[in-house]
This record gives C-alpha cells, structure tokens and sequence, in this order.
C-alpha cells in the first residue's frame, strides 16, 4: 500500500501541515453541521479531513473511537465488534473503540498492517469547554470539548518500547533527487540517530536494502519516475507532496530543527543530501505535530567507505534475517553476544555495512583484541552492561514530550553505571589507550554530572512509567510536598477514624467510608440499617440528623455529613497540590534532561559500542575465531576457514565442522569447485563470503588465519528461488543475479556463485556458466569461487590460467559414500546425485530406474564426440551435438514398433515420425 500525506495538487504548505488553523476547522465543522450532522461528528469529520490516509483515534471519554470506514478496516484487522453510533445523512455510521489505557497492542497490530494512525485527543475538560462556550457568547451547555491530533503514528515514527523491537533499528528513510543523484538519509527516531549518502539509480536499490528501513519518504514526482526501482519497497512508501522535498531553505530549515546543529555540521553535505535530511525532519514535525526529539548532527557515509552487498547477497548468505525471513538462525543471530538493546542494534549496522577502510576495521579489530586479551576487564564491563537501562530510546520519548517518570530514571541509572564503566576502562592501562575516542564521549561534563545527582535526589528507586500516576518523588526533595503529603496521608487516618466513630454512634458495624470518582467520599450502609440514618424517620436526635442522603442502591444506602465533607475538601485539595508539585518537580527534570540531550546522546552510543566490541570479542573467545589481516592488497588468504552459522548448529550436536582453506590469490583468483552433491561445496563458498563479511565489520574469524585485501562489493549467487509476485520465474531470477553480478563487480570484489545455470535445460546451462566463468576470469578479475556440477568446466583450467580446480573429497567404501568434507585439488567425474535422492527416501523403484537411465545415457553420450573445448559454445550446429534425451526418444520410440502388426499405411506414418524426431 502506498500512503499518501495529502492530496495532489492541495495547495497546503510545509507550515499549514504542521499547524492546521483552528479558524480554518471552525469553519469547516460549521460546514459539516450545516449538512445535519451533530456537532460532534461535525469535528471528528473536520479532524479526519486533516488527516487522509490515516485512521484517525477519537477520543471519547476512557475510549478512542474509530468512525464510518475507519472502523470498518480497524474491527476487521484488529477482529474486535463492530457497532453503530446513530445516522449520518441516512445511513448508519460505523463505530469501533479501543481503551484509551490499553491502547498500544491493538496500535501495534495496526501499524503492523500498514495502517498510520492519528491521536486525537481533548485538550480541554468539559467544564473548561462550558467557560469557553460562555466567554465565546454561546450556549454553554451544547460546548463541543476541543480536540486535536497530537500525534500521527507511522512505522517508521515510533518510539514506544512496546512497540518497537529492543534489537532493531527502526529506520525513517527519506530519498530526494537532484541531477541523478539521489540524497538517502534515514533516521532512527526512537535512538536519534541520522545518516546520510549519495548514490547513483544504480545503487538506489541496494542502498535502500542495506538500510532495511521501516518507512520510506520520497516525493510523488520521483517515485513516479523511478517506481521499477522502488517497487520492492512500495509496502513501506509514503509518498509525499513536491514542495516537502523543496530545495529552498532546506539547510535553513534544518538548522532550525535542532539546537545542537550548527551551520558547519553539514558542511560536508551535498544539496541533495541536505534537502533528503530536511524532508526528514519536516515528516517528524508534521508526525509528531512540531515536536522534535534529540537527533543527532547527519552522519555522512562517504562514497567507497562501505561494502557493497546487494540484496540478493544480503538474503543467500543470510547475515541478518534466514531466506524465511527471520532472525533465528541468521550470521547475526549466531555471532549476537550483545547484552544491551542498543548493543544488538550497533551490531545490525556494523554487520548490515561492512567497512571498506583498512583504518576503520584496524580500528575496530584492535579494541576487540584489547577486550580478548583483558578478559577480566571484559567480564567486569558486561556485569555492569547487564542492569544498563536503554538511554537512547528514553531520551527520544522524554524530548518528544512523550516520556514519564520512568525514563528519567533510566537516564539515571545508564548515567550512573556509564561513570563507573568509565572508570574502570580509565584504569585499565591497555584499555584506556586503545579506547580513547570512546572514553572521551564518556566524560561527563559538569551539566550531565550536576543532571544526574538531581535525578538521584529527586526520584523514588522504580518510578512509575506515567507521571500521572504519581507518586515518583522521593521524600526529603521537596519539603512542600512532604507536607502536603502527610496532610494526605493524616486525612486517610481521618477517614479511618471517623468511619469507627460513625460505627460506634450508630452501632451500624457494617457501616463503611467509601469513595468513588462520582460522589466522592461517602457513607455506605445495607438497605436495611438505611432507615436508622433516615432524618424524619423516627431518628431526628442531633447524630442523626447529620447524616445527609445521597444515593440509594439496589441493596445498599449512602450518605455524606458535613464533617465528612470538610475533610474530602481536605484530602482533594492536598491530593490536587501534590499532583502539581509532582508534574512541575517532572517538567523540571525533562526540560534539564534535555539541555544534556546532546552528550547523554553521546554516552549512550559509545555504551552501545563498549558492548557490541566486548561481545565481539566474547565471541571470539567462546568459538576461538581470529583476528585477520586486513591490507590492501588483493589476497584472500584463509586457512582452516570455518562457517560460522554451521559450525554452531554441529557444536550443539557435538559434531565437528571441517575446516577448509581458501586461496584466492593473484596467481589463482578463481576456484572452480566440483563435487557431489552434500558433499558441503555450498557451505564452502559461504563460508568464506561470510568470513569477509565479519571481517571488514571489524569483527574476528572462524579460521585459524585470515589475510584479505578490502573488498569493495561481495556478490553471491546461491541457490535458486522466484519472486512469482514480481513476474519472475525462478531461472529469469537467477539470470537477474547473474548479470549484476557481471556488470558490477571489479578486481576488488569477491564474487561466489553456486550451480549458475541449473534452472534450464542442460547444454544451454552449460553454455551460460561455461561463458560467465571466462567472463568473471577475463573481464571482472575478481576473486570468485565458483562451484557446479557441470564437470565439463573443468576443462577450462588448461585455457584459464588463474582458474584453478578443486573439488570436495568423498570416500566409497561398501558401496556407501562418505562425505569427508574436505576442499582439495583436482576436480569430480560423478555427482552421486542418485546416491544422495537414496539417502532423501527416494522410492527405491525410481532409484533402479533412475540408475538404468543414468547408464544408458552415459552410454549413448560415449557414443558422441564431445564439444571441441575452443569452439564458441554459442554457435554449435554440428548434429553430432544433438542433446541425449532427442537420441533416447528416436531409441525408444523404435523400440515400441511391433513390425508385423503394422499396416502399410501406418508404416508409411511411423517413418515421417521418426523422421520428424530426427529433424528437430
Ligand atoms: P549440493 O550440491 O547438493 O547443493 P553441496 O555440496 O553444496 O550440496 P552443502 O549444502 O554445502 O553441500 O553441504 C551439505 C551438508 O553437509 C551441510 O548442510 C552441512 O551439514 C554439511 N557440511 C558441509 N560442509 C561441512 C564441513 N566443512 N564440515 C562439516 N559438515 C559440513
């Protein structure tokens, strides 16, 4: 579904959008009251027309209401009743509600099913609406309470713990376009953090893959333009009017955004860049209604700095998500020791962009290695890590006006435990040179220090997560609110006391002092000591005529007294009082939690870093992986090399993975790899893209050694799969693959493909790897291994001269083959697929037959010359060439002829048939 923010051609402006004019909606409920709807209704329509493509969440008392089509989609998606709310012109107007305090799942689940949602909220009480109506010189009992839309809820705006996933960056990404360069940026609004990048059409695709965002922001010209490149994404778009992505004052409108930007921060930037930034930043302020969270200064990646790894690479190797789409069972999820939320998401990006700078990896290698060689250090970091609260997603709710009391206490904890954290690295001599860019990010300056001893004196131990609930202030902070509190709590022992005074004076044991929202404070009795309390009833002595009535109940009486009354007045007017003081002591710790934004944004990212290094490293140490060598050259060099993923599956079962070496060198840069099937030719090839992965994340390896030269794009073409959605069969798929992988690869690549040419019939698959394989040797120079079943190819090493062959050793013995898993030289003459179709359960009737066949027409190939090896595959017309199962057909169709039950004339018909079978 593609989300559109306004109509085309609506002659709305960026600040109308922010701040729709409340004259402007006057206007317009009158409008709809004219046309006979209520006056309610009249507002919820004028609300919904400034927001189309949203459902929109009309609060009503304890309830959010959905109306007419709204409520039909939400019952439907989230299956809760459907009612009806009287009639509109006629026709019923359909209703749904979910509580107001219990909101969020059922938001989820509708955000989830690409749904946005506005809130829209009363912003005054009905007695303030009466006093309005009456200042405003209307009726004051038809005043329509005030609303607004506080907030729209996209998926990529969300910043709710409940709603997002602790592990997971969930990212706003914005595309602008200026002379065929697309600005990318994208945001992570709940951990404010921004980035940003130019790319070409050409890498569009991947670069939006790379970054997996939840929510893409593009203007409705270019999505239009570009929809084949951006179709796969079409789910997460949100198209937006021309004017959003507007070159005029972008980099104005930027700075202005954030009071930590500063004119020099995108200095680096491009134009296209800043106006992708600004286009972000402008969907938050309309989302959030002009409220911002802390957002960091745009992070530029520059051109070249990060592997390139395409989607089809992303999903074959699995480095984030399995091909089924989950996390379970990914390379991350194998090598994730994070302990903290924003840890496991650091990791996500270092793993979902590799570097391509020797520095940076350098960089990164040398603080793991730090953390493997002090492992006490380490074990003493982790413990503190464990009870570190999230900071960076507290900190975005508290700036957005959507924090409480228990965010602020995380920013307390996570502050206190990074000093300690701090100080433990300061001391560590090793550690503290190594980590001394992230030790200077932890210094907290005087505000943060003078921030975090307020928070300590002012909040209780575990505060509440709303401020509205109270009582989140520790004694002793403030003397005011002490005092009214004992007031409070002296009142309650009031209450308690004057219900055993009633019980005694009446002798009505059962006589109870309740309270409820309606009444109040009250005197409840049962029906039948009612009339004991009743004045005129016999009773009228002074103690009875005390007690006033209020309320009959089917079973039960209640009354009040002016005693009682006094100490509710009391009780109300502390209670009122405490609730004040609470929410100013609140807004007071925010507003100087926000001045800090900027550094605890800061303390928090190297937190993240300190644990995604340390996990790294735990890693290393758990599975005995190695540091690589990382240069500039073009080697890649790994011996004893492991995968990592299969290698923790055989550990659990306490099997051992076969190491194999790898050498890609100048002199051998492409390994063609023959072998029969399951004998781990594909686990080889990922193995080693994998490898080069974790490598240039600045992470250790599964080998005993690893050298590789940086490489700038890895490209993996395995196994087959078909995007029927997208009209592509399985072989188009693979042939897709195939050619950006040949058009895009250099000598600084690494390419592996698997079985290319599988999906067709065999000579033309032959002649399709047998002309990619001269291709990637002769054009691409890249180091690329690449495995298949077509021995025939084997052939080209005499031509090829840095091809080089190997194969997958397998053992025969009793008439069993053993999978030895080893990498060797040399190459395979069989595949054993049969034997492996055995091993599936393959009936054993098609496995005889099967053997049959496979006899036979190895025999009749015997029978043909083979392919002269330098003749141009492409223009083969010798019918010595003709493909096997044509032969087989000629064969066994002669041999159904029964000659003597033949007449002439069907005879003379078999000889055009065979003839016809000859011919094609
Ligand atoms: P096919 O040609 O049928 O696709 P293949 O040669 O690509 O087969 P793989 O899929 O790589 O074989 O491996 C088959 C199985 O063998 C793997 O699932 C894994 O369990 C095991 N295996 C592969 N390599 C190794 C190894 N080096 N050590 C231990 N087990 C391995």
């Amino acid at each position: 579904m593609v989300h559109t923010a306004h109509k085309a051609g609506d002659e709305q402006t960026s600040q109308d959008a922010l701040i729709p004019s409340k004259e402007n909606r006057d206007i317009r409920i009158e409008g709809y009251v004219a046309k006979g709807h209520t006056p309610m209704m009249a507002q919820y329509h004028a609300l919904k027309d400034e927001h189309e493509g949203c459902l929109l969440f009309y609060r009503m008392g304890d309830f959010y209401e959905l109306f007419y089509d709204d409520a039909i989609q939400a019952s439907e998606t989230l299956d809760i009743t459907l009612t009806k709310r009287g009639k509109s012109q006629g026709d019923d107007i359909a209703m749904c509600g979910v509580p107001f305090h219990s909101c969020e799942p059922y938001l989820a689940k509708l955000i989830r099913a690409g749904f946005k949602v506005a809130i829209c909220e009363q912003t005054e009480t009905p007695d303030e609406a009466k006093k309005r109506a009456k200042a405003e010189g209307k009726s004051a009992s038809k005043a329509l309470v005030n609303r607004e839309a506080v907030r729209i809820i996209t998926q990529g705006t969300l910043t709710e713990d409940n709603l997002l996933e602790a592990k997971r960056n969930n990212y706003l990404c914005s595309i602008s376009l200026f002379q065929n360069n697309f600005g990318v940026s994208w945001l992570d609004l709940s951990a404010g953090s921004l980035m940003v990048q130019t790319c070409t059409m050409d890498a569009l695709r991947t670069t939006v893959e790379r970054i997996d965002p939840s929510e893409i922001i593009i203007a409705n010209d270019i999505f239009d333009t570009h929809k084949p490149f951006l179709e796969s994404f079409a789910d997460r778009i949100s198209v937006q009017d021309d004017y959003v992505f507007d070159m005029g004052n972008a980099s104005e409108r930027l700075i202005n955004s954030q009071k930590n930007l500063r004119a020099e921060d995108l200095s680096e930037l491009t134009e296209t860049e800043i106006v992708s930034c600004s286009a972000l930043i402008d969907y938050v302020l309309r989302t959030q209604k002009g409220k911002i969270p802390y957002i960091a200064a745009p992070q530029k990646i520059h051109d070249g700095t990060v592997m390139d790894i395409d989607a089809a690479t992303r999903k074959n190797l699995e480095i984030t998500k399995t091909l089924s789409g989950e996390r379970k069972g990914s390379l991350l999820d194998t090598i994730d020791r994070t302990i903290t939320g924003a840890g496991a998401r650091l990791l996500q990006s270092f793993l979902s962009a590799p570097l391509a700078n020797v520095a940076g990896i350098n960089d990164r290698l040398d603080k793991i290695e730090c953390y493997v060689e002090q492992k006490e250090l380490r074990d003493i970091l982790r413990d503190y890590l464990r009870s570190i609260p999230d900071m960076a997603r507290a900190l975005s709710r508290l700036t957005l006006d959507r924090g409480g009391p228990k965010d602020l206490a995380v920013i307390r904890d996570g502050l206190s435990l990074s000093e300690i954290i701090r100080a433990e690295l300061q001391y560590n001599t090793a550690a503290k040179t190594v980590f001394d860019g992230i030790l200077k990010f932890l210094h907290q300056s005087p505000d943060v220090a003078a921030l975090q001893d307020r928070l300590k004196q002012a909040l209780e131990e575990t505060p509440p997560t709303l401020a509205r609930d109270g009582g989140f202030v520790r004694e002793g902070y403030s003397a005011k609110l002490d005092d009214l509190r004992k007031l409070r709590n002296n009142s309650r022992t009031h209450i308690a006391s004057l219900q055993s005074k009633y019980q005694e004076e009446t002798q009505i044991n059962g006589l109870k002092i309740k309270y409820n929202n309606v009444l109040g404070y009250f005197i409840e009795v049962t029906s039948k000591h009612a009339d004991a309390l009743m004045v005129g009833k016999g009773n009228d002595d002074e103690k009875v005529s005390r007690f006033v009535h209020r309320q009959t109940m089917a079973n039960a009486v209640r009354f009040t007294t002016p005693e009682l009354a006094e100490l509710e007045r009391d009780i109300l007017s502390a209670a009122e009082k405490i609730t004040a003081i609470e929410n100013s002591i609140f807004d007071e710790l925010v507003t100087q939690t926000i001045r800090s934004c900027e550094k605890i944004g800061h303390i928090a990212h190297a937190i993240a870093q300190i644990d995604v290094f340390a996990a790294l490293a735990t890693l290393a140490e758990d599975y005995n992986y190695t540091r690589p060598k990382i240069d500039n050259s073009l080697s890649f060099n790994i011996v004893d090399g492991r995968h990592p993923v299969v290698e923790s599956f055989l550990r659990k079962d306490s099997e051992k993975f076969v190491p194999n070496d790898c050498c890609l060198d100048p002199a051998q840069k492409l390994w063609l790899i023959t072998g029969p099937n399951m004998a781990g030719k594909s686990t080889f090839l990922r193995q080693n893209a994998l490898i080069a992965i974790m490598a240039q994340c600045g992470s250790f390896v599964p080998a005993k050694s690893a050298t590789i030269g940086v490489i700038d794009k890895c490209f993996s073409r395995v196994g087959a799969s078909d995007d029927l959605a997208r009209g592509q069969s399985t072989f188009m798929v693979e042939m897709v693959e195939t050619a950006s992988i040949l058009n895009q690869s250099t000598d600084r690549s690494l390419v592996i493909l698997d079985e290319i040419g599988r999906g067709t019939a065999t000579y033309d698959g032959l002649s399709i790897a047998w002309a990619c394989v001269e291709y990637l040797h002769n054009v691409n120079k890249c180091r690329s291994l690449f495995a298949t079943h077509y021995h025939e190819l084997t052939s080209l090493e005499k031509k090829l001269n840095t091809l080089s062959c190997h194969t997958v050793q397998v053992k025969e013995w009793k008439g069993d083959i053993i999978f030895m898993h080893k990498v060797i030289d040399g190459s395979a003459d069989r595949s054993y697929g049969i034997h492996v179709a055995q091993l599936a359960g393959i009936p054993s009737q098609v496995i005889g037959r099967a053997e049959t066949i496979l006899e036979e027409l190895q025999n009749s190939k015997s029978n043909h010359t083979p392919p002269a090896l330098d003749l141009p595959l492409f223009s083969m017309n010798d019918t010595s060439q003709k493909p096997i199962e044509q032969t087989s057909a000629l064969e066994e169709k002669i041999n159904e002829i029964s000659p003597d039950e033949l007449s002439p004339r069907e005879a003379l018909d078999l000889v055009y048939q065979l003839k016809s079978l000859i011919d094609t």
